[in-house]
């Protein structure tokens, strides 16, 4: 442990964010990286917990303690190679995570808990200042040859690790660019795509062959790949969104929400906007919200990214709607720590301006003679109780006005394509949800086939796509060789989706 009383003498010091006012203007990273002393000072607040909680709390099993007192002691070097085992790219998830490590640290219980995320991040972009972050090649290379079916942090995980087991892993993707949500989706000010640019040229480097617009199912056949590869893992993300089917749900003016924050990445990054985040053509690729009055449909991140893109293109009103209940300002009883809390979370989206409701419910979209949107029809969701059973009612029917409206109410499933069709002719299964099923080895119906990410567990977080890419690989890697040595999973208990 690297200062015992560290914790008692130094105070949680969260990133520091550049002011709304500027950052408004921009679509560059909103947080600023800490001094090292500053994160060293942070470090120090570490117990070194007998039981430590955060990093049972962590998907990847990141060895925490161990790397925040590294950090502490001012061996970064050492810090970087601590992480590097459990997180092939940290760089994002110091950037995007939301930290359920941080949620279960020991010191939450009664103090603001160690800047985990804060750290991680200040010690992968030192590995990169410095030059520690080099091309692994490995020394000895296998026959075997492995086809990764999607680009974003499930197979970028998966194919490192392949890679560093000695295999020849190509990287198919449909999109004209590396990084699945990563770089289609997650919005600049979040994650600066230059990061992604970084690692790929350093995966290039390492041997992995990387093939983009390259759509597999339509361009290339399963069985095709089957024929030239021994092994392919499908990581082709969750991305089919949940619509809303109310009067008007025809209006001009209604896009799901991925439609409107990949045209900006694209903006941002000068590629056209012929074709969107899936290689299909946009319905319509000049979705702005400047001048109108936005409606984001939906309450969580995905909403909340719609919310700072708005802001940033200068919407007249912003305005986000959520159906569940406003969630208490601290952690929820029934999410007692370590747990992850159900909580309200005011994200720097919103801190850059919006109006939030809860329990609220969407009845109607009305355009006008043109069938353009002009408005939502919304009312409040209440609950009476009638003779001891509580009944839901729908009170304070009103309109809003509304010439764009961005619906962000979740993801169903995997894309149900030509290559879903494929894969059901070889008899894999898809399961209740939608999404593709495995065995717990990763493993599908199809001995080749393996499936890891959103695409076998749903839309979730980056930090799982990863842990999940990793150990498909552990696992194709023990079907190519029959035993493995990548490391695998130390441990995990708490799922978060
Ligand atoms: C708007 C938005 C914001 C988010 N923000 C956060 C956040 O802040 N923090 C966080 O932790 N998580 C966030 N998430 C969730 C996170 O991005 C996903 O859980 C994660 O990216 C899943 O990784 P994946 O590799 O499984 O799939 P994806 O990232 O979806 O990648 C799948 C890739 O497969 C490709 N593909 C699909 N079909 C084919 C095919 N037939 N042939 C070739 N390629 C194909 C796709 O084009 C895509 O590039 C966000 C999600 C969204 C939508
Ligand atoms: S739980 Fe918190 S205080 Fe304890 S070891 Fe982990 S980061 Fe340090």
């Amino acid at each position: 442990m690297g200062k015992p009383t560290g914790f008692l003498e130094k105070d949680r010091i969260p990133a520091v964010k550049r002011s709304v006012s500027e950052r408004i203007n921009d679509y560059r990273e909103i947080e600023i990286l800490p001094s090292e002393t500053e994160t060293e000072i942070q470090a120090s607040r570490c117990m070194d917990c007998g039981t430590p909680f955060c990093h049972n709390g962590c998907p990847l099993g990141n060895i925490i303690p161990e790397f925040n007192d590294a950090v502490y002691e001012g061996n970064w070097k050492y810090a970087y190679e601590i992480l590097s085992t459990t997180n092939n790219f940290p760089e994002f998830t110091g950037r995007i995570c939301p930290a359920p490590c941080e949620s279960s640290c020991v010191l939450g219980i009664n103090k603001p808990p160690v800047t985990i995320e804060l750290i991680e991040k200040s010690i992968i972009e030192k590995a990169y200042a410095e030059g520690w972050v080099i091309p692994s090649i490995p020394s000895k290379r296998t026959e075997k040859k492995v086809a990764v079916v999607g680009s974003g942090p499930a197979g970028l995980a998966a194919a490192s690790q392949l890679n560093k087991a000695g295999h020849h892993v190509t990287v198919f993707e449909r999109a004209d660019q590396i990084g699945g949500l990563l770089r289609y989706g997650i919005p600049d000010f979040k994650l600066d795509k230059s990061t992604i640019d970084r690692r790929v040229q350093i995966m290039k480097q390492e041997g992995i062959e990387f093939r983009t617009n390259t759509s597999i199912g339509k361009d290339i056949k399963i069985k095709q790949l089957e024929s030239e590869f021994d092994a392919i893992l499908i990581a082709t993300g969750s991305t089919t969104p949940r619509m809303i089917n109310i009067p008007g749900s025809d209006a001009a003016g209604i896009f799901p929400a991925m439609e409107f924050l990949s045209q900006q990445n694209k903006r941002n990054a000068n590629i056209s906007l012929e074709v969107n985040h899936k290689g299909e053509n946009y319905v319509n690729n000049n979705i702005l919200a400047t001048g109108k009055n936005v409606v984001v449909i939906g309450g969580g991140d995905t909403g909340s990214d719609c919310v700072g893109t708005s802001n940033r293109h200068k919407a007249k009103s912003i305005t986000q709607i959520e159906v569940m209940p406003k969630p208490p300002v601290g952690r929820a009883e029934n999410t007692p720590w370590p747990n992850w809390p159900n909580m309200l979370r005011t994200s720097t989206s919103h801190e850059e301006g919006a109006d939030r409701y809860w329990s609220i419910s969407l009845q109607e979209f009305i355009k006008n003679e043109k069938g353009d949107l002009i408005a939502l029809k919304i009312g409040d969701i209440v609950l009476e109780n009638k003779d001891g059973k509580y009944e839901q009612n729908v009170t304070n029917i009103r309109e809003i006005p509304c010439e764009l409206a961005l619906i962000a109410a979740g993801f169903l499933h995997t894309d149900h394509n030509e290559l879903v069709e494929e894969l059901k002719s070889q008899k894999v299964e898809l399961d209740e949800r939608g999404n593709i099923k495995a065995s717990n080895l990763y493993q599908t119906d199809s001995q080749k086939v393996f499936t890891a990410g959103d695409a076998r567990r749903g839309q979730s977080l980056v930090v799982w796509a990863i842990s999940e890419g990793r150990e498909a690989a552990r696992n194709i890697d023990k079907f190519l060789m029959n035993e493995t040595k990548l490391e695998g999973k130390i441990i995990s208990t708490f799922d978060l989706n």
